[in-house]
């Protein structure tokens, strides 16, 4: 959807959000920028705000820019021949070549966006390692929750969270794991426990994380649905409630929903 943004108060907002300008004849004069909106608030002009997507929208917008520098630049030598002070003009020139030769250059892949979550910045960060580990501002995120990385691999890697189970002869914890499945590009969590014996692994559940508003409901109805099969699979979780171990993942997805640092 396109953008206008009012040249008063500057407010951005859907092209539908503005008023269809009005006075036109007395607004406009020959050699102004048209436009076709108004701000519905302070009734000044509204302008389209160009949204850069792709490269070619890029190099499109920028060429513009430096064809209207070389022509404010080179109209004023002429008006007033080559003085002195003109040598930052020439500079000028030469600069704006320069740029318009680096922005032939660049390419789709310099366009990358930033990641918005966290998940994307971890899938991000194993296309450009390979190596399955995290990145390491996110292990930093995570270092006041209760979740901690595991292991990393290049096929898996773990995050862990651990619940002790107090009234135990020996050591006994839940432990959740959300595992990263780089092959498949998936993630899920893996119901464990450790009885003095290292990680078991227990109930695996999917859920829906491609849309950050969703990933949060997606969580709980799993566990939900699947807290028999839980507790069935592995024992230590009929200790728990399944409140208990919903916050515990929830934990950590509201991390991964969060913009990386
Ligand atoms: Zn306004």
């Amino acid at each position: 959807m396109k953008k206008y943004q009012c040249d008063n108060c500057e407010q951005t907002k859907c092209e539908s959000e503005f008023s269809d300008v009005t006075d036109v004849s007395m607004r406009f004069s020959p050699g102004d920028k048209y436009t076709d909106k108004e701000c519905p608030e302070c009734g000044s002009l509204a302008y389209p705000v160009e949204t850069i997507v792709t490269v070619e929208e890029l190099q499109d917008s920028a060429n513009k820019l430096i064809d209207e520098i070389e022509l404010l630049v080179s109209d004023h030598l002429k008006d007033d021949g080559l003085k002195f002070e003109d040598c930052s003009l020439v500079g000028i020139m030469q600069s704006t070549s320069e740029l318009s030769s680096r922005i032939t250059g660049i390419e789709n892949s310099d366009m990358k966006g930033q990641p918005d979550t966290w998940l994307e910045a971890i899938f991000k960060h194993y296309k450009e390692t390979q190596d399955g580990s995290f990145p390491p501002l996110f292990v930093a995120a995570i270092s006041k929750s209760s979740w901690h990385e595991w292991q990393n691999g290049s096929e898996y890697s773990d995050l862990e969270t651990e619940i002790k189970l107090e009234d135990c002869d020996h050591y006994a914890s839940c432990n959740i794991h959300l595992v990263f499945d780089w092959q498949e590009e998936s993630i899920s969590f893996d119901f464990g426990n450790n009885l003095s014996d290292g990680f078991n692994e227990g109930e695996k559940i999917h859920f829906d994380y491609n849309d950050p508003d969703e990933m949060k409901s997606s969580i709980t109805e799993a566990i939900d649905e699947s807290w028999d099969d839980i507790k069935s699979n592995n024992s230590g979780y009929e200790k728990l409630s399944v409140d208990d171990v919903k916050s515990m993942a929830l934990e950590i997805a509201r991390i991964l929903i969060r913009k990386p640092v």
